[in-house]
């Protein structure tokens, strides 16, 4: 079989960037593709860790990264009734970069995309979306999976509603399609149950590339491995028939900016009370704030307004009564529906996925990023050999998830027990201000968990 590509990488987030950079280092001939024309999007968390830092470092980027505007966050400090408490110190991790980066996920990506484009291996198509995944089986037979295995054949459901793989590119509206596609702004084709090849992945079917739509069409990009990096709401999982095996986080989160001072310390600050959790974060001229409510308990906050959610803001922090008023619009805040869960089996003959595509961070310790980029160089270590000598097997794809299954089994556990310890009784408490749980203060914690989430449950380093 003739491939386009030696490896085919749908989703330009952390994970997919990464992995492209890695894989055209190597001289692997990657393509890429990302559903938007550019990376400003939604607001997605702006923290590049130390171990990210690190690996910008053994590429020679770190100090061109550190050239562009970003703040850096050392320490974790809670604000208690008794004062503040440090929580974490940055500053006393074994690392080169012993704080966290701040910088817009966008500019983040940005550079990564240049250097991404020096790389003559390297093919990134900007504002293409993958649509299906092209598979053949050992009986000789191929198609294109545009609809998951458990979907019904016509009409409802996102996977037939946006699917549509190959069919009538342009065509006119129709009562039963097509659907306006989100990100191009017209609308996606029709599902085809009539097309020969299109529906479902068969069980034995060996993945073999992508259908994907730009601006100008309908196209095939076939290759021998597929990296699915296509994040929380993955399409590629839900063609490959992996379902996400979800926990349910009590939480979500509202996240929005506030002005900040030049004097205004550098720290990170944590708050806990009156039924809320606030994280504050230094972007530079600006605070992150990340304001924790209950799950599912957004309507209820607009509903009361956005003159009561500002008093309960300066309720909570008091030092912000002088500018809370910045806040005029809901369309300041960004919601985030928390989920976190993870698959069983992260790969199937043909296709691997890593990130959020394989296992949904919730936002406890920040670390969805780093982790997507951790996946990114186990995935660029285990492959590189295997694609150079042309012998890419099942049993490579498995090595992936192996090493990576571990630490996100372990991140996950924390995860959870930050949730369920002290998320859980922040949201119901309705005093002032509430004491870490003692465990928390324990210096071996205190060193071991900003270890865990800065770095990783153990290190990542490239290879060659
Ligand atoms: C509101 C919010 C705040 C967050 N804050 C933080 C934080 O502070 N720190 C942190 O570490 N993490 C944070 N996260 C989590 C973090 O964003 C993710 O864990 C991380 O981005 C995962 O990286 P990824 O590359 O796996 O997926 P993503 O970053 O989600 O990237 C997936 C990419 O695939 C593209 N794509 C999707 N479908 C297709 C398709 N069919 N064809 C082509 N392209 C496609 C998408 O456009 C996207 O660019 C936050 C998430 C949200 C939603």
């Amino acid at each position: 079989m003739r491939f386009d590509s030696h490896c085919c990488i749908v989703g330009g987030g952390p994970a997919g960037m990464v992995l492209a950079l890695l894989l055209g280092r190597a001289g692997i001939q990657t393509t890429i593709f990302e559903e938007h024309e550019d990376f400003e999007r939604d607001f997605r968390g702006d923290t590049v860790h130390p171990s990210t830092m690190e690996l910008m470092d053994a590429l020679g980027l770190a100090d061109r990264l550190l050239e562009l505007p970003h703040a850096k966050i050392h320490r974790l400090m809670l604000d208690t009734p008794g004062g503040p408490i440090e929580m974490a110190d940055l500053e006393r991790l074994p690392t080169k970069f012993p704080y966290v980066t701040m910088m817009p996920q966008a500019r983040f990506l940005d550079f990564l995309a240049g250097e991404i484009r020096k790389m003559p291996s390297v093919r990134l198509v900007m504002g293409a979306a993958v649509q299906g995944l092209l598979w053949d089986d050992p009986w000789g037979l191929s198609g294109i999976a545009d609809r998951a295995p458990d979907a019904p054949q016509q009409g409802a459901g996102a996977g037939a509603a946006q699917a549509g793989a190959g069919a009538q590119a342009g065509g006119a509206a129709r009562p039963d399609g097509p659907t306006p596609h989100p990100t191009l702004g017209r609308p996606a084709p029709a599902h085809r149950p009539d097309q020969p090849g299109h529906g479902p992945l068969p069980d034995d079917a060996i993945v073999r590339g992508v259908h994907y739509r730009t601006r100008d069409g309908q196209h095939d990009l076939r290759a021998p491995l597929t990296i699915g990096a296509d994040g929380r709401f993955s399409r590629l999982r839900r063609l490959a028939g992996f379902e996400l095996e979800s926990s349910a986080p009590p939480m979500d989160v509202l996240w929005f900016r506030l002005p900040r001072h030049p004097h205004e310390p550098d720290d990170a600050r944590g708050k806990i009370g009156k039924g809320h959790l606030m994280v504050i974060l230094n972007r530079g001229d600006e605070w992150q704030i990340a304001y924790v409510i209950a799950k599912g308990g957004y309507k209820e906050i607009h509903d009361a307004g956005l003159p009561a959610f500002r008093q309960s803001i300066t309720e909570l922090a008091p030092e912000f009564t002088d500018r809370v008023d910045t806040l005029t619009d809901w369309h300041q805040t960004a919601l985030l529906s928390v989920e976190a869960g993870r698959i069983r089996r992260w790969f199937r003959p043909g296709l691997l996925l890593i990130g959020d595509a394989a296992h949904v961070m919730s936002p406890v310790g920040g670390v969805g990023i780093n982790y997507a980029v951790q996946d990114a160089i186990v995935a660029a270590n285990v492959l590189t050999g295997p694609f150079r000598e042309g012998r890419l097997r099942l049993r490579d794809l498995a090595a992936v998830q192996r090493q990576r299954e571990i630490p996100t089994r372990i991140i996950q556990g924390f995860q959870r027990l930050v949730q369920n310890q002290i998320v859980t009784r922040a949201l119901a408490s309705d005093g002032m201000m509430m004491q870490p749980p003692p465990v928390m203060r324990l210096p071996i914690l205190r060193d071991l968990v900003p270890r865990m989430l800065a770095l990783g449950v153990w290190p990542v380093h490239l290879k060659s």
